[in-house]
Parts: structure tokens; sequence; C-alpha cells
């Protein structure tokens, strides 16, 4: 088998097997071919994973911040020493196509180690409090051991955006990649390992829906952060309330991108489609429903078409192709039926609805997609639908779209092209989102913070906003003279 890691799980520095465990086939979504078999966690395997951390963590707390910093800033070297290697695997574990991810992923992971590396010495500063003769002040302490639960779009960044954070406050980490792409994240573990990392403060065990709470309910896990869907999110922040843990939670979404009709016309294309058909349309943050003004949407549909059908579509191997399959058979049929509802509801299927020619049938292959004429009250305009397809829908005044765009249990993101500035910075202001965009899309640097409000969740990745996730104050009141008693 092409993928075959040594064993199912990392842990305490090496890697371990754990036979009784389900199995999970690791499948490369553009052949349907096994790529490797693990096995998913025992309650034995949980125990010893997170054992080892509670170990460690200690000791690495007590290093200081520019110590741990500098271990992270040479796994970040080591994953660009390795973008290859390394993106061709995440190619392997999710069917992305190499083109993207040979400069977004395994690279956006290094770009975190580098950036938390760097900045754990200036930013886990607490504060001098003078009262009087007295004084207080406070520390930044980490939380102890901290579970990551990772989706299956991103599997090599969500690995790092968690751990980076994580481990430069001083915390240990156990992850648990999404089941349908468990490869990726114990490649990181090995190369923090060998970044110098100490033993036990990375661990990656394998495991689906059934081991998630194994972690979660663990009595020595001080917080949890997932990345995956709303239903698993109330799941997951519920367990977590029970044992008061600390979470975030990064859940998914259905964002407004608004095109206004003195955009630049080639520029909101362009947006549109990378905020709709980029890793085959499994982003999170995507501008799934894409608001046209009127006078334009003629010109705007008519050059998406040409666009999109112009889009290359099959072995993600090669770097010419720019769309690669869906990372799993149930996924895509869950987005066909969503492309048969949105006709059945009366949306004008522009292009795509299909399986594209000339791609190895054993693959989950699906065409880019996009409707017009949708309305607000469309299920493919209301649910999140995962996969690439794009939904245009018609507007015609300010207030009208801002109102449509807030219209939905989501918060995750939202855009606005527009040449007028002062009306961008107005719409945005009103936009009720964690990340917004002006004039481009999906842009997510490490620099600044991502996350989403509403049900799209809480808590912040990247930036140093992420610290104070992993973080918690500690108040130290200092007394200078005599205890004032007045027994
Ligand atoms: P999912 O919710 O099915 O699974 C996410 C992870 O949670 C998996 O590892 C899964 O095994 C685990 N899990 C499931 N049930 C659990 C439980 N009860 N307890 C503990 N863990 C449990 O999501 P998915 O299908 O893997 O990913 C797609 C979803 O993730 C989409 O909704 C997408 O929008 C969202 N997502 C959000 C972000 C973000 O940053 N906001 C990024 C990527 C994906």
């Amino acid at each position: 088998m092409r993928a075959q890691p040594q064993a199912s799980h990392f842990i305490d520095g090496e890697y371990v097997e754990d036979t009784a465990g389900t199995v999970i086939e690791s499948i490369y979504p553009a052949t349907g071919e096994v790529i490797a078999r693990l096995h998913a966690a025992t309650p034995a395997i949980v125990e010893k994973a997170i054992a080892a951390a509670k170990r460690a963590q200690p000791e690495w707390a007590a290093m200081s911040p520019t110590a741990r910093g500098r271990i992270l800033k040479r796994a970040a070297e080591i994953m660009r020493e390795r973008n290859r290697e390394l993106s061709e695997l995440e190619t392997l574990d999710t069917g992305k196509p190499i083109q993207e991810t040979i400069v977004a992923d395994p690279t956006s992971g290094a770009d975190s180690f580098e950036f938390f590396g760097g900045v754990a010495a200036a930013a886990l500063n607490g504060d001098y409090i003078p009262l009087g003769s007295d004084f207080a002040y406070t520390k930044r302490v980490p939380l102890g051991v901290c579970v990551g639960i990772g989706a299956w779009n991103y599997p090599q960044q969500i690995a790092c955006w968690k751990g980076a954070p994580a481990l430069a406050a001083g915390n240990a980490m156990v992850f648990k990649p999404s089941e349908n792409t468990p490869l990726g994240a114990l490649k990181i573990a090995e190369i923090l390992v060998e970044a110098g990392l100490p033993k036990g403060l990375y661990n990656v065990i394998q495991g689906d829906r059934s081991t998630g709470p194994l972690l979660v309910n663990h009595p020595d896990v001080a917080k949890v952060s997932l990345t995956g869907s709303v239903p698993t999110g109330r799941k997951v922040y519920e367990a977590a309330a029970a044992g008061l843990r600390h979470v975030t939670m990064e859940l998914g979404g259905k964002s407004p991108l608004i095109v206004f009709d003195d955009a630049d016309l080639e520029s909101a294309i362009g947006g549109a489609m990378l905020g709709n058909f980029y890793s085959t349309g499994q982003v999170c943050s995507n501008g799934t429903r894409v608001f046209v003004q009127r006078k334009i949407k003629g010109a705007f549909l008519a050059r998406l078409k040409q666009r999109t059908e112009a889009i290359v579509i099959g072995d993600p191997m090669d770097e010419a192709t720019q769309l690669g399959p869906m990372v799993s058979k149930p996924q895509r049929d869950k987005v066909f039926s969503y492309i048969e509802k949105g006709k059945a509801e009366g949306a004008r299927l522009m292009t795509g609805g299909g399986i594209p020619n000339a791609v190895n049938t054993e693959g989950t292959y699906i065409q880019p997609t996009v409707f017009a004429d949708v309305t607000d009250e469309m299920t493919i305009a209301r649910e999140e639908i995962f996969g690439p397809v794009m939904c245009v829908l018609d507007f015609d005044d300010e207030a009208e779209v801002v109102a449509r765009a807030n219209a939905t249990e989501f918060g995750l993101s939202a855009g606005v092209f527009t040449a007028d500035l002062t009306r961008a910075h107005r719409v945005v202001d009103q936009l009720e989102a964690g990340t917004l965009w002006i004039n481009t899309y999906n842009l997510c640097p490490v620099e600044i913070p991502f996350g989403g409000s509403k049900q799209s969740g809480f808590g912040r990745e990247n930036s140093v906003a992420a610290l104070d996730h992993y973080t918690e104050l500690k108040t130290v009141y200092v007394g200078m003279g005599p205890v004032q008693a007045p027994y």
C-alpha cells in the first residue's frame, strides 16, 4: 500500500499500534485505491496518549518561550524542506490537486509553526497592575493537555493550526484527524520530534465519531479545539461543558459574497470561483451565496460560465490539474443530492451538475457547478453543501442585500466586491461574520485571526489572538504592608 504509515498512532515520540481498534481504510479519492489501512484508537490507546501528554507538559511549560519557539521554527524549516513529499501525501489523503497542496497545505502549516515559534517570546507576557503601595501582576499560563479534532478538508493545516499555538503557549496536544484523512497529521508529529520537540507533547491518534468523545470526556483534558460541522460542534460543546473544559469551535458556514455593479468583474468572478471551487469546494469559509447586483448579472454569469467550463479537471498528481475529486463517495453523494434539490426547487443550472468526462470513474469526481436564479428560501441557499456548487442570487440595493446576507444561522465569513471603498467598509460593518474580505476572498494568512460567529463557532485560530485560547490568566496580588484585619 503506497501510503501505509509505520503504525496508526504516534504517541510519546513513537509509532504505536493496537490492532484491536476498528479498521480505518485510507482511500485515494482519485482512484478509489486503498492506500493505507489503520486502526481506530482503543480506550487503551486514548489513555496512553493522554497520559504521555500529561506527563510531558509541565517540563515543556517550564521552558522559556524562546526555547520552545526555536523548536517550532525548526519544525517549520523541516516542513518547507519536505514540502513536495508532504504535499503529495496531502494529495493522496484528500484528492486535492498537487497544484494546490504544494502552495497551500504544508506551507500554511509551516507558516503556523514559524509564526507561533516567533511570537511566543513576545506575546505571552502578563501585566503589572499598580495598587498604591500594593501591586498585582498577571501571568499567562498554559491550560495543560489540549485535544485537537480535525476535519478532512485541510488535514495538515488543521493539525498545525491547532498544534502550533497550543505548543507555543506551553501545552501538550493529543490530535485526532478525521477518519477520512488519517495520514498527514502523523507526519507532522514525526517532524516535530525530529525538530527537537520532547516526547509526549504532540500525539496523534486515529478514530472516528465514536473515538472523539473518549477524548472530549477525559478528566485530564483541559481544552478541546474542534474543526467540523455545526451538528458535531453542538455535541462536542455539550460534552466539553460537562467537564467545564475550554473550547474552540471552528464550524461550518453558508457565507455571502456580495458583488456590487461597480466591482472589477474579472476579480469578482475570480474571487467567487476561488471561494467555491478551490479544494473542490470543500472549504468552510467558502462564499457559497454569491449575491450579484442585477445590472451586471448577465455579464457576470456569462463570463463565470466560460471560466468555470475551462477549469482543468483530472489526475490530482498532474500539476496542470486545477480540480480534483471530492474526498469520499458519501460526500459526493451528498453534493449530488443538493444539486437535485436545486433543480427541483427551480434554480437554473448554468453549468456542471454531473460527473466530468475523461476522469478515472473509480474516483469521486464532480463537475464544478453553478446555479443561477437561486432564491433565499431554496435548500441550496440555506444549507452548507461542502462541494463545488456555487449559488448565484440577484439583488437590487445595499440594505436589501445586507439583510438577506445576514438571514442565516451561520456567521463564518463574508466578502464584498466593490470599487466604492466607503460602501465596502459600511457593508462589512453590518455583516454578521467572524472573517470578512474586501475585494478578495478566502485569504487566511497566519497573521490574521480566523474564526466564526453565530452557529459557525467561537474562539479564533491564527494570529496572537489564538494564544488567548490556549492560555488562561493567573492573577497574583502582592501585599507590601501589614494586613489590616478588623478582628
Ligand atoms: P464532522 O463534523 O463530520 O467531523 C469533524 C471531526 O469531528 C472528525 O474528526 C470526526 O471524527 C469528529 N467527530 C464527529 N463526531 C464527534 C463527536 N461526537 N465527538 C468528538 N468528535 C467527533 O466534519 P467533517 O465532515 O470532517 O468536515 C466538514 C465540516 O467541517 C464542514 O461543516 C466544514 O464547514 C467544517 N469545517 C470548518 C472549518 C473552520 O475552520 N471553521 C474548517 C474546515 C472544515
